[in-house]
This record gives C-alpha cells, structure tokens and sequence, in this order.
C-alpha cells in the first residue's frame, strides 16, 4: 500500500543527481557519470563535487600561502592544474569537448592564488577550496554536453543557488533564501527549453559544497558537503515542483553496507532503509552521506538513492542493487545495520555540589556549549548524570575545572560506542537479550535506548570493539 503510494506517477519524477569526488576522479570515470546523466531523462539538476583528492590538495595549498611558502604553493598549484589538465587530455581521447570555459577557471584559480600570502582569514581558504567543485563543474559539463545532442547543457554557479550565512568553512544554509534563488534561478534554467517537439532536456550542472553568504561572498558547508548542497537544492525544488522527489548520490560503493566493510568481512548491502535510520547511521560514523544531508529531506516527500557510478550496466544493476532510502516503508520491525565510534569519552557528574538540582543541567549544558561539545549520549539517575562525546584522549583541563565548579567530576576515554540500528528496533521481539547474550562476558559501561526507535546503542572498551561488532554482524544482521 505504502509502496505504490511512492510510485505512483514514477514517469513524472525529477531528479537531482550528486556524483562525489571518485565519479569524477578520472577521464573514464566523468564519462560514466555523464553516461548516467545521459541514460536518464528524468535527471534535471547535477550536483558535482571536486575531483578525488583536490579538495585535500587545495587546503595544502592554502596553508602553504597562509605561511608564505610561495615556490612550494607554486608547486601544489601546478600539481592541482596539471592533475586537471591530463582528465581533459584523456577525455578528449574519447570525445572531443569544449575547453574554453575549463581554461577561464584555471587561469581565474591561478589569478586568485596569487593574490593571497601569509595571514589569511577562513573567507579566503573558501575561495581557493571552491575552486575544486568550479573546475570539476566545468569539465562534467563540457563533457555531457558532447555526449548527447538531446540534452542541452547549462551551467549555474552554487552561488546563485545556495544561500548561507558568514560562517566561513562551515557555512549553514538559509533555507527560505535557497527556495527564493531556486524559483528565480535553478527553475527557470530547468523548463527552457524543454521542447515537446525537439525533445530537448535541459540540464543544469552546479557545484557542491560551495554557496555564498548574502554579501556575495563564497562561503562551504564543511567538508563532505556536497551531499547536503543536493539535498537542499532538491528540497528548494520541491517547494516549486512537487515532482522533484528522487536524490540520487552517485558513489564508489554500492550504496549502504550492514556495517563498515572494513571492520566485518561479509557485509552487504541494504537494499531500503527507512529516512531516521539511514540518518542514524549517517551521524554514527557510516561515511556515505554527509550527516547533515537527509534533514532538509524529513519533512517532505523525498526519496534517496544511493547507487556506484562504476557499476557496468547502470540501468540494469540499478534495478537490483544500491540503497533506497525512503520515508514510508513496508518492512516489519528488524535489524538492519551496525554502526561504530572509537574515541568516545564518558564523563559522570556526581555528588551534585549545589543545594538546588533545578537548573543543574542548564549549567552543564553552558559550559558544554562553551567549550563546543557536542553530546552523543546522555544517561542520567537522581544523583548522577553520565554524557559521552566523541574527543581525543587529550580533554580540555579548563572544561573539567569548571564542571568541578557543581559536581564531582570522572573522566573515561578509550571507549566505543556500538549502535545497533534498525526498523523499530526497539520493537524486535526480545531484542535485549538477543544483544546481551552475544555480550556475555564483555564489560557493559553504558547502554542508551528508548529516544529513537530506531538505535539501541552500548558503550565498551575500545579493545574488544572489532571483535563484538563482528559477533553481532554474524549473529543478528
Ligand atoms: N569536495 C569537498 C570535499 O572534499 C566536498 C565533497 O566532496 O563533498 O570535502
Ligand atoms: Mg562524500
């Protein structure tokens, strides 16, 4: 019943599709992303991150002009040109692009590096980092653009789409101006020229990862966040065409594993995973998805796709392979996938020092927020409140201090928190004790359920964690 609510209208489907740094890391590589735009009509908008390892590249080379070691920012600018310029030599020895608009941008990059050295502030890295998506951008387009007469392609900066605030390197987006720059600038791009007749299709190609602030300024969303700039611009379409319902993320994976394949051997792959838990497992260290990407998504009629834009046949694997991610599913309660995090701290207040509880927490709270921790766990009893966080083992001295201000105050570290993660899981029929029977014999420091339905999370020492994850993935995944 659910499900065919979800298809119905399929042919109608839009679709924003993000390809991440792997999907466009090489010649062979852009030409298959560009194949997948080209096989799918139902494709409008293209977000493209950096080339793998460019934007890693370019923050080298802003630390190197930030400490004015100009000969060797020389030399990472030539790396970064000449890495860029050999994917557009191997591509034009399958097609034969455009290269014009790609050389503006490499010779805008190589004017605006130049200007900077020594003492720089957080705007200027966001400049020099845009520079990644920018180039990329340039060349997915050119080279979509001579892979079909069908389809005719447009480029519109993120800029002109992604509105944030000055919160340089980490900018958050403002979602009611995106909407407002959607309709004026992504929409119109979108139905020109969409001809009954010609069966043309227009594509817009923009950036990931970058935006501007209202002065004009280029501002990122943080690392990663090409991911989140396709979920916003699909949530801004969506306001304006309710067709918009499909996000696909084009990776190097084959969508969203039971557990990390790095730790457990034979993993495989969820074939559909309801919105809470994909974004569970996205904040508890699966590094598919950007954590933030699924919250413009949660309150609306989205669906995400996650699928590998290296597979052979996409249009066959795609039926049988990568991960739904959706909002309404027909799956009983169940486990689905298993999610680690090492260097967790604990610490416990006890022995609350001021005669007043009321306002206990509210203190806490301040100071936690001063020192910019985030809480991942919180378990707490009439006389003693235990968080946890995620930290190296080096804890800030000041913070412990003043927490010693209204309590006593014990530190852990060298801890992982294991999260179980599933449909309802809290509802699987004597799921505890399936969990603890496979735990006998591990100490247990802290076990947190009962906020989503969806985890059932433990803490254990970091030491046995491999060996208990692997036991719980072949147990009960
Ligand atoms: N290029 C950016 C990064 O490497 C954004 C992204 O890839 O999502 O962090
Ligand atoms: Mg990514």
């Amino acid at each position: 019943m659910t499900n065919y609510s979800i298809n119905i209208n399929i042919t109608d489907e839009k679709i924003v599709a993000k390809f991440g740094g792997t999907s466009v890391g090489t010649a062979e590589a852009i030409i298959r992303s560009a194949k997948i735009v080209v096989n799918n009509s139902k494709i409008k908008v293209v977000v493209v991150s950096a080339t793998a390892g460019t934007t890693n590249a370019l923050t080298e080379l802003f630390n190197l002009l930030n400490t004015s070691q100009t000969s060797q920012a020389k030399s990472k600018f030539l790396e970064i040109k000449e890495r860029h310029q050999k994917i557009i030599e191997d591509i034009s020895k399958h097609i034969s692009i455009k290269k014009k608009e790609i050389q503006n941008i490499l010779s805008e990059f190589e004017q605006t590096y130049l200007k900077y050295e020594s003492n720089l502030t957080p705007d200027i890295k966001d400049l020099i980092l845009s520079f990644g998506e920018r180039i990329s951008v340039a060349i997915f387009a050119s080279t979509l653009q001579e892979l079909s007469t069908k389809i005719k392609v447009k480029h519109l900066l993120a800029t002109k789409i992604i509105c944030t605030d000055e919160n340089f390197t980490e900018a958050n987006p403002i979602s009611e101006k995106i909407s407002i720059y959607v309709k004026e600038n992504l929409l119109p791009l979108i139905n020109e020229d969409n001809n009954e007749n010609n069966k043309t299709n227009s594509v817009v190609v923009t950036e990931g990862f970058i935006g501007s602030n209202e002065k004009g300024e280029i501002t990122t969303l943080g690392r990663g966040g090409s991911d989140y700039s396709a979920a916003l611009i699909i949530r801004g379409l969506y306001e304006h065409d309710k067709n918009f319902r499909l996000l696909e993320i084009w990776t190097d994976v084959d969508g969203i594993a039971t557990t990390d394949p790095k730790i457990v051997n034979n993993v495989h792959n969820i074939s559909e995973v309801h919105i809470n838990e994909a974004a569970e497992l996205a904040f508890l260290g699966a590094k598919i998805l950007h954590p933030l990407t699924l919250i413009p998504l949660s309150d609306v009629n989205i669906s995400v796709y996650v699928g590998n834009s290296f597979w052979s046949d996409n249009e066959k694997e795609r039926a049988t392979k990568g991960t739904f991610i959706r909002k309404e599913l027909n799956s009983p309660p169940l486990i689905r996938a298993l999610a680690l995090r090492n260097s967790q701290t604990v610490i416990t207040l006890s022995r609350v020092k001021k005669p007043s509880s009321y306002g206990f927490l509210a203190h806490v709270f301040s100071i936690l927020t001063k020192y910019k921790i985030s809480i991942d766990n919180i378990t707490t009893s009439e006389i003693s409140t235990s968080f946890t966080y995620y930290d190296n083992p080096n804890i800030d001295t000041n913070l412990i201090n003043e927490l010693s201000k209204y309590a006593d105050v014990k530190v852990e570290n060298s801890l992982s928190l294991i999260s179980i993660i599933g449909h309802k899981i809290t509802k699987v029929p004597d799921i505890l004790l399936k969990i603890f029977k496979i735990l006998e014999g591990y100490h247990i420091r802290a076990v947190f359920m009962g906020a989503s339905e969806n985890n059932i999370s433990f803490l254990i020492s970091e030491k046995h964690a491999v060996e208990i994850i692997n036991k719980l993935h072949s147990r009960i995944i």
